[in-house]
């Protein structure tokens, strides 16, 4: 059966984009575009604090760690996987398939896989689409489907905007907002963040964190090349900065292959294991009406090869397979491990 979409976002792809930015990729443009306030571009470097700082916040921290708002205890809802064991940090390798901007493709065309293949994955909502502003992103029912399936169903703000341009209480409403309305639309104790475009400082960070999440997805950070693996290989279990997970950045100018996956996921194998989110946007399907639009889209993926690379990191350790002690946990999964 064709299913056709109606009303898709004209802001959902930027067709012929060229790859983005090391630090701004990880999320598709959006119309309109943000105000440019002279902070566009910001990378690893823009946060970077000096030692002194980054000492004193670190105090602050194992303070902060002592109220209720810190607790990491596992989650209440099922997660259909078992959490992951102290022994990623010996080799390990813990992928962490997450999809951004909630499209309705996710729930067409990935969520069938994930129950084929008995794997969970992390969702990153933009709660206004699902408000239903825009005809192109999951219900809140279908959310809530996910989330019965065992998936983490994570934020990425209330209007996707990038965080480091807001003021104190615009980026509040966009992160404290957004989890707010996702507990009204009965989504369960939502832990995980996604920054929109992938670009962050220490304000968002810290909203993200007294907004309650207990992670926060970058855009980027691991291997300095979208397509070829390269030093960092994996994020740390656990992270080093929770609240600025890093992530394989995104080829957004081509659909993703299945060799460029699996060549991250070999690597990091290879170089000791660790954590490896992989983002993904739209999932096409070759029959849809829409295939054509959906496969220029921004990083795409078509569902043929998701499959693909679902049933190779499905037979880990088996012939044909990923390495041995390659696993596929959500983001609330792999940030419980403890150290
Ligand atoms: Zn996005």
């Amino acid at each position: 059966m064709q299913v056709v979409f109606v009303g898709v976002r004209p802001d959902d792809w930027m067709k012929g984009a060229t790859a983005v930015p090391f630090a701004e990729s990880g999320c598709r443009p959006r119309w309109p575009m943000p105000q440019t306030r002279g902070r566009l571009g910001r990378g690893r470097a823009a946060v970077a604090r000096p030692r002194a700082q980054r000492r004193v916040a670190l105090i602050v921290l194992a303070a902060l760690c002592l109220l209720p708002a810190c607790d990491r205890s596992p989650a209440s809802v099922s997660t259909g996987n078992d959490k992951v064991s102290p022994s990623a940090r010996s080799g390990q390798t813990v992928v962490s398939l997450t999809f951004d901007d909630a499209y309705e493709n996710h729930f067409l065309y990935a969520r069938p896989l994930l129950l084929t293949y008995g794997m969970t994955a992390t969702f990153y909502v933009i709660t206004s689409d699902s408000d239903r502003p825009y005809r192109c992103c999951m219900s809140w029912k279908e959310l809530r489907i996910l989330q019965a399936d065992g998936n983490d169903i994570g934020s990425h703000t209330v209007t996707h905007p990038y965080v480091t341009h807001l003021t104190p209480s615009e980026l509040t409403r966009e992160v404290c907002d957004s989890r707010q309305v996702m507990l009204s639309n009965g989504i369960i104790d939502p832990q995980s963040f996604a920054y929109p475009f992938g670009t962050y400082d220490a304000a968002a960070e810290r909203t993200v964190r007294r907004c309650r999440f207990t992670n926060a997805r970058q855009g980027g950070g691991i291997s300095p090349s979208n397509t070829t693996p390269g030093a960092p290989y994996a994020e740390s279990l656990p992270p080093k900065d929770p609240y600025a997970v890093r992530t394989v950045a995104v080829d957004g100018s081509s659909p993703i292959q299945l060799t460029h996956l699996k060549r991250f996921v070999l690597a990091a194998a290879a170089h000791g294991g660790g954590w490896l989110p992989i983002t993904f946007h739209q999932v096409c399907k070759a029959d849809a009406a829409d295939y054509g639009t959906c496969m220029s889209s921004y990083g795409p993926i078509q569902d043929t090869v998701l499959a693909q690379f679902l049933a190779w990191l499905g037979a880990a350790g088996k012939p044909g397979g990923a390495p041995a002690r390659v696993v596929v946990r959500t983001m609330r999964e792999a940030i419980t491990v403890k150290p």
